[in-house]
């Protein structure tokens, strides 16, 4: 074998050695007997639990400082995630993945691995503030533009008394700031810091610093700021219950996401129906085998 060949393959025979060990500890951390609560959606390992379940999951991680990096996953992400190999192994090193948006959900049934549950952080991040709350969780909000986060840091202690902002710092810091960074988040030690820098970005800088925040759980948590701090309107609840946000956040910000929400779909729904070919084409050579 080529040396590339070869490291490839050892890339892979990791990957799937880590989806392995991840599915087996998210089943001890949620308790979850012989079905898992983990499956393998277009090569990354999803949960698949209910939201309440999720936060109670989420918040034991926390409070436990048990560090962890924890990610949403749409169809954007899937999408960057075959464009950047990096961004996928990003991904497969995190501790903990979560669905978010109604095309991963959609495209679960279409290769055969439902997934009913919507994990996305607009109401995850909220609900997961509300129950530690009165445990005294504390949260760093790191992200998005100047003053921002300082709007979403008085929303969420409004909305939840007793939660703890430890700091804040927006995400446009230059390079030769981020020791200071780094600094600030160990002096404050939150339970979280909810990384709101955007894919894949906040991906990768939580893969490269969680090692030096030990003790402190990382979110990846995108537009979240816009959204808690009103700088973008929700859709209405109606709109959500349809699985059609997306349509109404490319209605709101047509020239940010009109490139995502229309060739980004397109080469989703390009990469849904190759692996779903090529799962139905694994099963018949098994077949055949037999
Ligand atoms: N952002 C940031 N630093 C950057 C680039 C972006 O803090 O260098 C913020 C941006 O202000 C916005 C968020 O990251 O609040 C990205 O939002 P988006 O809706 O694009 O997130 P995604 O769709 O990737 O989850």
């Amino acid at each position: 074998m080529k040396p590339l060949e070869q490291s490839t393959s050892r890339n892979r025979q990791y990957l799937a050695f880590r989806r392995a060990v991840l599915t087996s500890q998210a089943r001890q951390i949620v308790g979850e007997p012989s079905t898992s609560s983990v499956i393998e959606f277009l090569r990354l390992p999803l949960q698949r639990l209910p939201q309440p379940e999720t936060v109670k999951v989420l918040l034991d991680r926390c409070l436990r400082r048990s560090a962890n990096r924890i990610y949403f996953v749409n169809a954007h992400t899937v999408v960057m995630s075959r464009k950047e190999p990096a961004l996928e192994e990003t991904l497969n090193r995190g501790d903990l993945l979560l669905p978010d948006g109604s095309g991963v959900l959609w495209s679960s049934r279409l290769l055969g691995k439902p997934i009913k549950f919507n994990l996305n952080g607009t109401d995850l991040i909220p609900a997961l503030c509300k129950a530690g709350a009165p445990k005294g969780l504390s949260v760093y909000l790191l992200g998005a533009k100047p003053s921002v986060a300082d709007d979403v840091a008085q929303s969420l202690t409004q909305t939840h008394p007793g939660l703890t902002i430890a700091g804040i710092q927006h995400g446009y810091f230059e390079e030769q700031d981020l020791e200071a960074v780094l600094d600030d988040i160990r002096q404050a030690k939150p339970h979280v810091v909810l990384v709101a820098m955007g894919v894949p970005l906040q991906e990768f800088w939580i893969d490269q610093h969680a090692k030096h925040l030990p003790g402190i759980t990382l979110i990846g948590v995108g537009g979240l700021f816009d959204f808690l701090a009103q700088r973008v309107v929700r859709a209405p609840y109606p709109v959500r219950r349809l699985g059609l946000e997306w349509c109404w956040r490319l209605m709101m910000e047509p020239s940010r996401l009109g490139h995502r929400y229309t060739v980004g779909i397109v080469a989703f729904i390009y990469i849904v129906l190759q692996d779903s070919l090529f799962a139905f084409k694994r099963k018949q050579n098994i077949a055949t085998q037999q």
